[in-house]
């Protein structure tokens, strides 16, 4: 279905980036993978999804906290592939503390990653995907980009942000062949998730099985985490010709958290 397209994955070395990078693969995107890690662990994931899937795929270090560092990274990709597809913004960061204790520091960086990459790397984009007549922008928000939790303003602001970016793209390409949407996952079990279910484990002195019973109980109904591969499904449908006509909205995949 994606044969001969190029696809941007921020944030890909880990979680759901990673896990939308394997579907766009194994429907024949071409990839540039990015964020950060371990060299020999990213040359392994780089080199394990050509093997399995028989596609290219770069991987690209570009800092997402720095706006110019973006621009470049779409630069870099349609100079070496010639053309630039699919662009996900999904790498993000999360901090939690009630606002008054809130970092100022941390605020920045998580509006800087979850928020202000997606605008350069879309304006970046934008021109080359109109030229093609043909673009797919995916936004991965969160359930925290349509609802609120405690503290977490620098998030929820980011991901309110990112699904108001969204409608505006969403407007300014309509028509273009180039459409942009946000996707909008609950809880997923990744390196993010894990250390908010430690905490909770920490602070009430419970073990860790108990405080993910916790975490999913309060919010997602399923009672059961989304998958990387699942949001990379997700993806591919907003890539494939069912989804010419869905631009500028939000698809949940919360088990229910924003049903309530
Ligand atoms: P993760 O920590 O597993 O992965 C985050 C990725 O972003 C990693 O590849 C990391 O290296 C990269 N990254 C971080 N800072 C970067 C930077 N400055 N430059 C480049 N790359 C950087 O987290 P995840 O859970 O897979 O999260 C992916 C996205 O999904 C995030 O935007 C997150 O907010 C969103 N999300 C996650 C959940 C969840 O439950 N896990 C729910 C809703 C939304």
């Amino acid at each position: 279905m994606l044969k001969g397209k190029v696809a941007i994955v921020t944030g890909s070395t880990s979680g759901i980036g990673l896990g939308i990078a394997k579907e766009l693969a194994k429907l024949g995107a071409n990839l540039v993978l990015n964020g950060f890690g371990e060299a020999g662990e990213i040359e392994a994931i780089r080199s394990g999804i050509e093997r399995d899937h028989g596609v290219r795929v770069v991987y690209d270090g570009a800092d997402m906290s720095k706006g110019n560092a973006v621009r470049e990274l779409i630069d870099r990709t349609v100079e070496k592939f010639g053309r630039l597809d699919i662009l996900v913004n999904n790498a993000g960061i999360q901090f939690t503390a009630p606002v008054e204790e809130f970092p100022a520091a941390k605020w920045d960086a998580i509006l800087a990653i979850n928020l202000s990459a997606a605008f350069h790397g879309i304006a970046a984009a934008v021109p080359q995907m109109k030229k093609q007549r043909w673009g797919r922008i995916v936004n991965i928000a969160s359930a925290h980009g349509l609802v609120a939790s405690t503290h977490k303003a620098a998030y929820v602001a980011a991901k309110h942000g990112l699904v108001g970016l969204t409608k505006v793209v969403g407007l300014e390409t309509a028509g273009s062949g180039v459409t942009c949407n946000a996707v909008c996952p609950g809880w997923v079990r990744t390196p993010l998730v894990e250390k908010q279910i430690s905490d909770i484990a920490a602070q009430k002195g419970i073990s860790q099985k108990e405080a993910t019973s916790e975490l999913l109980a309060e919010k997602q109904p399923s009672l059961d985490f989304a998958s990387p591969e699942q949001l990379g499904g997700t993806v591919a449908f907003l890539c494939s010709a069912a989804a010419d006509q869905i631009t500028g909205t939000a698809i949940s995949v919360d088990g229910g958290w924003t049903a309530r």
